[in-house]
This record gives C-alpha cells, sequence and structure tokens, in this order.
C-alpha cells in the first residue's frame, strides 16, 4: 500500500492544513497527562516549517456533539504545542467563522495556527459537504496526519480530500509509519509471527481474529474474550463475560485455527472473582475449576508462563487487548508480566492503541515496544483488513 508522501508534494513556503490528532487524555485540571499523540505529530509539523510553509492545524479533542464546550478547547494542545515547538503557536476562537477563517488568510510563513475542536461543528462527524469546503477554502495542500481518527468518514479526514488533486494532498509521517507497519505486519511478517489478542468481548475482535489467522503461527488468547471459547468448548466458566451467541463462531474459528496449522492458545488458569470490583474477594483457579457465580477477570500465573514459552522463538508478535481487568490493581498482573515479556523480547513488537497502549505505558515501557500505534480503533480496523476512509484517497494511483 503506497501512499501519497508528503516529500513528493511540493508544499515549499505554501499553506498547508495539516488534519492531526490531539485527542490525548487531561486530568480533571486540565492537565495533558500523555502527550505522546502531540509529539507524533512533531516530524510533519517540523517538516513543514522547514519548508517555509504557513501551518494551519487542526483536531477533535473529546465528544463535544457539535456544541461548543469549553471544556473541550483545544487551548492545552496550544500551550504544549508551543513548548514541543518553540514556535508561537495562534489559537483561532471557533473552527471556520470568522476568527479562524480571518487568521488563516492573514498566516505567513513560518506561522502556525491551531483551530478550535473541531467537533465544535456538527458537520465534522457527518462528513458534511460544506465543512468540508470550508476548511479547504484556508490552504493550498492538505495533509492527513491523524491516524487515530482515519477510520472515520469526517468532513476534515475524508470530504476534504475531495478539494484537492494529487500533487496537493499526501499522507504525514506519522500516517505513513503507522499504515506501513501495519501493511508489513499483515502482508510480509518475520516468522514465527504470534498475535496476543484480548479484551473485553469476542464481537470487538471478530473481523481482526478471522482476517489475522491465515496470516499468524499462532493466537494466544487473553482477556474477557476468553470466556466465550472456552464455554464453547464445554467449560464452567460461571459468571465471566460470555458471548452466548458467539458460541458457535468462536468453534468455528478454533476449527479455522485447526484446519490452516494455527496454533490457538487459551489460558488454562485465571484470577477469580466474587464480583466485579477492586476490592473484591479473589482466588488462583484453573479454568476448569471456576467456582460457580464467580468470573475471571485476569490470566493467571501458569498461563503466564505457558504464553512466554509459547512466545519464547517467534520473530513478531502482535498485542492487541490487555489480558485482563488491567484498570483494577489486583487484575492487571497478568497484562504486567505478559507486556514485561514482550518488552524483553528480541521479537519485533507491535502493539495496537488504545488500552494495550494505555497499559503499556502506565507501567513505563512504551520505549521497549517496536511500536505502538497511537490508534485503538483504527489500527483494529487495520486489522480486519479494511481500507481506512480516511487514508484511500491518498493512495497512490497505479
Ligand atoms: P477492548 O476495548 O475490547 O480491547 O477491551 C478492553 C477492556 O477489556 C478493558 O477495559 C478491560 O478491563 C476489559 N477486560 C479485560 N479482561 C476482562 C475480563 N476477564 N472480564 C471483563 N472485562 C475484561
Amino acid at each position: 500500500m503506497q501512499l501519497l508522501s508528503i516529500k513528493d508534494c511540493d508544499i515549499k513556503n505554501k499553506k498547508v492544513f495539516i488534519r492531526c490528532d490531539f485527542n490525548v487524555p487531561i486530568d480533571d485540571y486540565g492537565n495533558i497527562n500523555d502527550d505522546r499523540r502531540i509529539r507524533s505529530a512533531i516530524a510533519t509539523i517540523q517538516f513543514c516549517l522547514d519548508q517555509g510553509c504557513a501551518i494551519i492545524l487542526a483536531s477533535h479533542f473529546g465528544r463535544p456533539k457539535g456544541e461548543v464546550d469549553p471544556k473541550y478547547s483545544l487551548a492545552p494542545i496550544a500551550r504544549r504545542l508551543n513548548q514541543l515547538l518553540r514556535v508561537d503557536v495562534k489559537m483561532a476562537e471557533d473552527v471556520v467563522g470568522t476568527s479562524a477563517m480571518s487568521l488563516a488568510k492573514a498566516l505567513k510563513s513560518g506561522e502556525i495556527l491551531l483551530l478550535e475542536n473541531l467537533r465544535f461543528e456538527k458537520g465534522e462527524t457527518k462528513n458534511d459537504p460544506a465543512l468540508s469546503a470550508s476548511l479547504a477554502s484556508m490552504a493550498e495542500v492538505y495533509i492527513n496526519d491523524a491516524f487515530g481518527v482515519s477510520h472515520r468518514a469526517h468532513s476534515s479526514v475524508e470530504g476534504i480530500t475531495a478539494h484537492f488533486d494529487d500533487a496537493h494532498k499526501a499522507a504525514g509521517f506519522l500516517l505513513q509509519k503507522e499504515i506501513q507497519f501495519f501493511s508489513t505486519l499483515l502482508e510480509r511478517p518475520v516468522r514465527p509471527f504470534a498475535a496476543i489478542v484480548g479484551g473485553s468481548k469476542v464481537s470487538g475482535k471478530l473481523e481482526a481474529l478471522i482476517n489475522l489467522l491465515p496470516r499468524v503461527d499462532k493466537v494466544l488468547i487473553g482477556g474477557g474474550m476468553a470466556f466465550t471459547f472456552l464455554k464453547a468448548l464445554g467449560y464452567n466458566v460461571g459468571n465471566s463475560l460470555v458471548e452466548d451467541d458467539l458460541l458457535e463462531e468462536a468453534l468455528n474459528i478454533m476449527a479455522e485455527a485447526k484446519r490452516l496449522g494455527v496454533k490457538f492458545y487459551l489460558p488454562v488458569d485465571v484470577v477469580a472473582a466474587e464480583k466485579f470490583a477492586p476490592d473484591a474477594a479473589s482466588r488462583l483457579c484453573t479454568v476448569q475449576e471456576i467456582p460457580s457465580g464467580w468470573m475471571g477477570l485476569d490470566i493467571g500465573p501458569a498461563t503466564v508462563r505457558l504464553y512466554r514459552q509459547v512466545l519464547n522463538d517467534v520473530q513478531t508478535i502482535l498485542w492487541n487487548g490487555p489480558m485482563g481487568v488491567y484498570e483494577m490493581d489486583r487484575f492487571a498482573r497478568g497484562s504486567n508480566k505478559i507486556a514485561h515479556f514482550v518488552a524483553d523480547s528480541y521479537a519485533t513488537t507491535v502493539v495496537g492503541g488504545g488500552d494495550t497502549a494505555d497499559l503499556v505505558q502506565r507501567i513505563g515501557l512504551d520505549e521497549e515496544i517496536s511500536f505502538i500505534s497511537t490508534g485503538g480503533g483504527a489500527s483494529l480496523e487495520l486489522l480486519e483488513g479494511k481500507i481506512l476512509p480516511g487514508v484511500k484517497p491518498l493512495l497512490k494511483k497505479g
């Protein structure tokens, strides 16, 4: 998959519109908890600065539902950009109103303007053509560097691309890196290739599992989804999270894995709890002995050992989805142990965004992973084999 590259675009001294993903976690006091997404966009912004561009940055932040809500203002992001770029970042008061339009018009080479939260505009998530046209009218070149939102057909991601020909639109460095990593992973991984798939439900990862099966050598299941597989095999999983309507599908997936010669692993033991609570009574037990009425909330130590053994000889590891309810300390050990093993591995290690990226970061292992995606939903759709709506218009023809 070849993308129109920012390097092949004539952006010298031009006015460029860069769609970024600055949707970072912020605490109750407005402090940015994790600025990885902002830092990930710096390479593209810096490149445009070096080319003498006037730069318009745009992003969504949170879910303000099409209304102006100061709680979701991008002002804290502008401050962080100031610090990281050491360039004064002008902040518009709106998205396509008089403030944004006049600031964009007056913007000079080497200057940066940040628009207000794109989702203050109702049309953004509806891919409204009028909004796309207004956003496009601000610049001569469009760059998408917002991988985390490229699976959404939104005005600033998809609709806007129709206003620029192939010489005037491109993928930024972050988007290129994400797409390249995932296409290499899916098209020519170094083998053996193992996928660790966890998270809450089978339904959320079903398509990804089906698409991954013909491409991997091993699948290791964890998290809540393991219990649908275990129940399908006839185990009594108590009150663990189970999707009864997917029992048949779970059996099909395991049968398909067998047919393809893919080694398919399920947990052999769990941390079972009396209820879904951080202070719940809990105990370790094998999957054969989950007390009735209890629920499995993490993989147990025997599974951790087994999975380490399974991962010992692999050259590529893809990890998407936690092994347990990692938000509660008592049920985070399985995920932590697997994270440490993945981080120490000599294999190429890829972590899908969202919860898995979050947990790896919480324990300070992010530097040890070959690649951590900045988009949970977007990376999952790539694993499902989809072409993202924000990426499709940026594909090189021929
Ligand atoms: P997902 O969004 O599907 O990747 O799921 C992530 C969520 O799965 C996290 O919030 C975890 O707390 C949750 N999770 C992981 N293991 C379990 C489990 N055994 N039971 C219930 N929820 C779980």
